[in-house]
């Protein structure tokens, strides 16, 4: 049986003591072991932002990419190595700003992905400008007047967008958020997770108690293989705001909709140096 420290490194965290990003740790580093995976079997891609920063805190395959580019990364090596886990980390200006156009892709081609978002609706990586999905009116310090735009939703975007798992969770609750994330990663296709992720150093609105006062659960009774009744709750935000499991429907994969990426994977091929000359050449 797999132990959390089997998937932890000695580095220190960067974070702001007290960050919730801790929370996302533990609740990743819980479903990992209980999950019994290995690290050898399991990808993490790690994208640009606070989040990203723990990157050098798993010991798993890793890869810090490019901003918003985590969708990508993590879909190559899926494609390339069908027999590994890989879960992307990233937070919400990279998924639902810089890299929303490969979300959308992703969860339409139901790649077998899963997406952690540590949303925050700011950048916090530099110091607290107004992310997608910041509400309408909220002063930070790249809109000193107030967002003129509402905030984007995540949920509905992958539920248009016939994502098979459309989940949401609070990173303070560990136990919980580590149960979505079980499931989420145990899910065939795409998955996505929305973490709301309180930023204790820059955030003046959404605060841990904000959301205390608003956070709660879906029933054990919740519908999740309704859409309709998915999209409906999904627009509750405010006074009150929904966590849990939304939506879940197991649909074909990218690779079970294309028998012919079911053969040999990539990873399993022997290339020689004269092989990739070819194939430049190719492109010539
Ligand atoms: Fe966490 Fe906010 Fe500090 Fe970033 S700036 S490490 S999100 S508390």
């Amino acid at each position: 049986m797999s132990k959390e420290t089997d998937f932890t490194t000695s580095n220190q965290a960067s974070w702001c003591p007290g960050c919730s990003n801790f929370g996302i740790r533990s609740a990743l580093l819980g479903a990992l072991a209980e999950l019994d995976l290995k690290p050898h079997q399991t990808a993490m891609v790690f994208d640009i932002g606070c989040v990203g920063h723990g990157g050098n805190l798993f010991k798993v395959y890793g890869f810090h990419g490019l901003h918003g580019r985590t969708v990508p990364v993590a879909a190559g090596a899926k494609l390339a190595n069908r027999k590994l886990t890989v879960i992307g980390l990233i937070g919400d200006g990279g998924a639902y700003g810089e890299g929303i156009g490969h979300l959308i892709e992703a969860a339409r081609n139901n790649i077998d992905i899963t997406l952690v978002v540590s949303n925050n609706h700011l950048y916090s990586l530099t110091k607290g400008q107004a992310s997608p999905t910041l509400d309408q009116g909220v002063k930070t310090k790249s809109t000193p007047l107030g967002t003129i735009k509402p905030g984007l939703n995540p949920l509905l975007i992958a539920l248009s967008c016939q994502a098979g798992f459309v989940s949401r969770g609070y990173a303070d609750h560990i136990i919980q958020l580590k149960e979505m994330i079980k499931k989420a990663i145990s899910h065939p296709g795409f998955s996505l997770v929305d973490v709301l992720q309180p930023c204790i150093t820059l955030d003046q609105k959404n605060t841990r108690s904000w959301y205390q006062q608003r956070i709660y659960y879906l029933d054990k009774s919740w519908p999740v293989k309704n859409r309709e009744k998915a999209w409906q709750k999904a627009q509750q935000w405010g006074r009150k705001i929904p966590l849990g499991i939304f939506f879940q429907e197991r649909r074909l994969t990218y690779q079970e909709n294309l028998p012919f990426l079911n053969g040999r994977p990539l990873i399993s091929h022997s290339f020689k140096k004269s092989d990739f000359k070819k194939i430049i050449a190719d492109f010539e």
